[in-house]
């Protein structure tokens, strides 16, 4: 088969293309077990936040009027009413010359326009050497006339309280379908009282490592075998952003049994990743099973490392990634090309990390045409803008330098070489 040869960009618009024609479809799922997922429909307020007028304060709801007067000298005598806390609401108004003794979070009685802070008032016992009162404490019924109170300071209409709509009012749209659920969203969920929540189903991904050479952990390594890491490695990622591992076989580099396992695996998963065996060698399975897998091209990507993969979508509409086998370029192509996709068959509306400009502690050598994704450590001691170091050797088996990366300081196409400082963009991948 012929191998097509695409940049970055064009490897990641046919990719996108792809997904976006397989977005799956939504499940409904508990609140709490949405954490991570992909929200798919937009959280919209039936009622304002907060829903009344309440207390931000322990202390007496009062007409502001009635206390304009009020000072430490010449404290002013209101008549209690009733005491209500979080959760109750006064049976009276609040009338001239009265107060109802209300806690944090109850609703405003009707009359009163503030809440003068317990701490203003006789209900309060401030410390011997605390003359501001604030390492007091409340006076009990026995020290305070729980029928009476003298407020020692005016209070402007409004002060402490907490109007209703304050945080937002009934009809905002608080979150949009495409997000990512954070215990942020799940805060203004719960306060709009959703018992379960619209979220994307997960993409299950197939994963088929390929390699006479493989063996998993736990078994012993007969001179010339390899650990089988990538397994490890792209399962780990496929739950790290929110999908799902589906079937994950290892193959012998047999173009039969690839073809085979992908026919088997296909049915029960959404997108099916094989590992290792698209490159030029003679024992490639992957690429030689290509024509028995419809739909599937051999590709030569623009980027470093990973240039040879294949990609397409399958007859039974499933997306097909196979991916290089040097440990490194199966994780920068997953990262790169795999995970957008991913993201976007779930539904969400960023598919991009987040970038940050660093200034590289190195010079580094690319090529026209060729865009780079080299493995950097980040160092922002000495503040901005960050330092961008790379993790020692860029060789596409340097397994550690996964682990050591902090971000991809990304080279483009057409920069052939950068010094030492000159300032990069670094995709931060967490
Ligand atoms: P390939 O792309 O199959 O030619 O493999 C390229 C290099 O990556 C070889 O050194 C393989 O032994 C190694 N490799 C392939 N698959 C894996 C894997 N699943 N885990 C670790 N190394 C692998
Ligand atoms: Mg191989």
């Amino acid at each position: 088969m012929k191998r097509r040869f695409l940049s970055f960009d064009e490897a990641r618009s046919t990719i996108l293309a792809a997904a976006r024609k397989h977005v799956l479809p939504a499940e409904r799922v508990e609140l709490d077990d949405t954490l991570g997922r992909t929200l798919r429909e937009d959280i919209v307020a039936d009622e304002p936040n907060p829903r009344f007028d309440n207390s931000a304060m322990d202390g007496f709801a009062v007409r502001s009027a009635d206390v304009a007067s009020a000072s430490t000298s010449t404290p002013i005598a209101l008549a209690v009413a009733e005491t209500i806390g979080a959760g109750r609401v006064a049976t009276i108004p609040v009338g001239p010359g009265q107060a109802i003794r209300i806690m944090t979070g109850a609703p405003l009685p009707t009359g009163a326009d503030a809440v003068v802070a317990i701490e203003r008032t006789s209900a309060w016992r401030p410390g011997d050497d605390d003359p501001d009162g604030v390492l007091g404490r409340s006076a009990t019924a026995e020290e305070s006339d729980p029928a009476r109170v003298e407020v020692r300071a005016p209070v402007a209409p409004g002060e402490n309280i907490r109007p209703a709509g304050e945080d937002f009012p009934a009809g905002e749209r608080l979150v949009a379908s495409g997000a990512v659920v954070t215990p942020g969203v799940i805060a203004v969920m719960a306060v709009l009282g959703h018992p379960w929540v619209e979220v994307s189903r997960m993409p299950r991904v197939a994963i088929l490592s390929t390699g006479d050479e493989l063996v998993g952990p736990g078994a012993e390594l007969a001179p010339g075998q390899v650990r089988d890491s990538n397994t490890h490695t792209i399962r780990a990622m496929v739950r790290s952003v929110g999908a799902e591992p589906g079937p994950s076989w290892h193959l012998l580099d047999d173009a039969e049994a690839v073809a085979a396992a992908v026919a088997r695996v296909s049915a029960k998963a959404d997108v099916i990743v094989t590992l290792g065996g698209v490159s030029a060698g003679d024992f490639d399975p992957v690429k030689q099973a290509l024509s028995r897998l419809a739909g599937v091209e051999l590709w030569r990507v623009g980027m470093r490392p990973g240039q040879p993969q294949a990609f397409g979508v399958l007859e039974d509409g499933k997306l097909f990634f196979g991916l290089p086998g040097n440990p490194v370029s199966s994780a920068v192509v997953f990262e790169m090309l795999v995970r957008p996709a991913l993201w976007a068959m779930m539904g969400r509306a960023i598919l991009d990390r987040p970038t940050r400009p660093a200034r590289m502690t190195e010079a580094v050598t690319s090529k026209i045409g060729r865009r780079d994704f080299l493995r950097v450590r980040l160092d922002g001691a000495d503040g901005p803008p960050w330092r961008a170091q790379l993790t020692g050797s860029q060789s596409s088996g340097a397994i550690s330098s996964i682990h050591r990366a902090s971000g991809y300081a990304v080279i483009p196409e057409e920069v052939a070489s950068l010094a030492a400082d000159a300032v990069v963009t670094v995709i931060d991948p967490t």
